[in-house]
């Protein structure tokens, strides 16, 4: 009996696979199979569940959508209790109740009546927009509740999010400006009670160490240059040597010529919140940190000054987001939102 090492069937496999990718390719494929038996076991449980699933996880159907193709396979789609229905959400559309930075509601829907909730509000890039669903009731009905965009192109309202009565508070980072509107609707025939909190604020932590918005002394898109190019940050007046924070979890780059001054490049990965890729930094009076380092968000990264073109100004730091091209800070460095108390 030989060694097994010196086996001249594991020399491919010596040569080729370090252990620790076959482990990892090991753990992947064990993870890959308890995946896939649960979906076995979802799919035999109900017709429905596989229904749902393949609706909602493959075709990107809400559970509403799936309400509405089932009314449709029912026959009753163009039926008029069917048209009434569908047409409840443009109906409460039309008179939607408004929601500012807070809002908290109890209401509930009539078993006997057919009629949708619609909560709307105005909301930047860069906001974040939390909530809260809860049921009051104990009946087993549904509850058909989305966060939906209105198209500016199209007349739609599409799906941005679903909401889940389950008195957890979610969230959604805006990526597009613009009305939005919380729908809800219990499916037909069903007496329903909820309760919804609502808040949006900023998605990003202040910059500036003991700083805020009312510290912000030039906005973006305000001329430079007697009007020959505009503003692409915002500009935070704080004493010199004040720290300065990551706002999110990244990989930084510094450098110290051009109008900049010393400034940082924090790089937070291909999703960054609200499509945000690249957040600048720049007129640091010093550096906390290095080039290549991997930062986390609230770690100082240097110091308020007044390098770069800005050595005729007060200390201050200009803080600027890039997506492609320059986004408005100002949205993202709102005050956190915060739910209502009951
Ligand atoms: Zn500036």
């Amino acid at each position: 009996m030989g060694d097994t090492i010196s086996n001249p069937l594991m020399k491919p496999w010596k040569r080729g696979m370090r252990p620790w990718l076959l482990f990892i390719l090991l753990i992947a494929l064990v993870a890959l199979l308890i995946v896939r038996d649960d979906l076995r076991q979802d799919a035999a449980e109900s017709g429905e569940t596989a229904v749902r699933y393949l609706a909602f996880e493959k075709l990107g159907w809400s559970p509403r959508e799936v309400f509405v193709w089932r009314l449709r396979l029912a026959g009753l789609l163009d039926s008029p209790l069917g048209q009434e229905w569908t047409g409840a959400v443009e109906r409460a559309s039309d008179k939607p109740v408004r929601v500012g930075d807070q809002y908290r509601t109890s209401e509930f829907f009539a078993d006997d009546q057919i009629e949708a909730h619609v909560y709307q509000v105005t909301l930047e890039r860069g906001e974040l927009l939390i909530w809260q669903l809860s049921r009051q009731d104990m009946s087993e009905s549904r509850l058909y509740a989305s966060v939906e965009r209105h198209d500016s192109d199209g007349q739609g309202w599409p799906n941005v999010a679903y909401l889940e009565a389950d008195g957890a508070t979610k969230s959604h980072v805006v990526s597009s400006s613009g009305d939005y509107r919380i729908v809800l609707q219990p499916e037909l025939f069903a007496g329903v009670a909820y309760s919804l909190a609502l808040a949006h604020g900023g998605s990003l932590p202040f910059p500036v160490v003991a700083a805020s918005q009312r510290d912000i002394g030039s906005r973006f898109g305000a001329p430079r240059d007697g009007g020959a190019r505009e503003h692409h940050g915002v500009d935070i007046f704080a004493k010199r040597g004040t720290p300065i924070k990551a706002v999110t979890d990244g990989h930084v780059r510094t450098g110290t010529g051009g109008i900049g001054g010393n400034h940082v490049w924090l790089s937070g990965g291909l999703l960054g919140l609200g499509g945000a890729r690249y957040y600048y930094y720049a007129h640091l009076d010093s550096f906390e940190i290095e080039s290549g380092d991997r930062v986390k968000k609230g770690e100082i990264l240097g110091y308020v000054g007044n390098t770069g073109n800005a050595r005729t100004t007060p200390p201050h730091l200009h803080f600027g987001i890039y997506s492609g091209g320059p986004i408005d800070p100002a949205p993202f460095l709102k005050p956190e939102p915060v739910l209502p108390d009951r």
